[in-house]
């Protein structure tokens, strides 16, 4: 079984993998918890890079780097996984690369996702949980954290504007795969409603 967690930065998807696991290990499941960028050793060197690198490369250079990522860490690691019957629990996987290179950096979401299954050699997950924040919540969240609204940071809201309606329409499009909680919930709500859609997927 492979679950994927998705949405933009800050709305839960570690404290919601980590849950997950949690739960799969005590029902008996073997489990790997992943995340990417950087789930192996290599992408472990090209995370550094993407993320040192944020402000100066080529949009189309930094697709690359997500897909190159993604091409040694599903055929390194997650496929062997489930070969040997284990559940993977990833944090991001291509909606990421569609949302952030496509609708945030403005490329052909259509092309990302091609490249991203061309890189996964075709691996979709059975399951993706998108855990989505509105923007009020977004907003209180920054300003909780006493952020400032400059300009930079309204240019920020706007990225993650476009990067939260490309998830939600990626989530309207498959809704067999997807599962849309309201991170603004309770953790231990959340992760409640995670847990159904996953025993109803482990039961059938
Ligand atoms: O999820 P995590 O915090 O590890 O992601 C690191 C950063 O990389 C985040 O700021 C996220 O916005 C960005 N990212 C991205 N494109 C992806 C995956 C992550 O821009 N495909």
């Amino acid at each position: 079984l492979f679950i994927t967690l998705e949405g933009g930065d800050g709305v839960g998807k570690s404290t919601q993998a980590a849950l997950l696991e949690s739960w799969l290990v005590a029902a008996g499941r073997t489990v790997v918890r992943t995340r990417e960028p950087g789930g192996t050793e290599i992408g472990t060197e090209i995370r550094e890079i993407v993320l040192h690198s944020r402000g100066h490369i080529s949009p189309r250079a930094e697709a690359l780097l997500y897909a190159a990522d993604r091409a040694q860490h599903i055929a390194m690691k997650v496929r062997p996984a489930l070969e040997r019957g284990e559940v993977v629990v990833q944090d991001r996987y291509l909606d990421s690369s569609v949302a952030y290179q496509g609708a945030g950096r403005v490329l052909d979401g259509g092309e990302i996702r091609s490249l991203s299954l061309w890189a996964a050699d075709g691996l979709l997950p059975d399951l993706t949980v998108l855990l989505d924040l509105d923007e009020d919540a977004a907003r209180a969240r920054l300003d909780g954290a006493n952020k400032r609204f400059d300009r930079l940071e309204a240019e920020k809201s706007d990225f993650h504007r476009r990067v939260r309606g490309a998830f939600l329409g990626l989530a309207n499009a498959e809704p067999a795969r997807f599962l849309v909680v309201d991170a603004a919930g309770a953790p231990d709500e959340i992760a409640a409603s995670i847990r159904a859609r996953v025993e109803f997927l482990l039961a059938h």
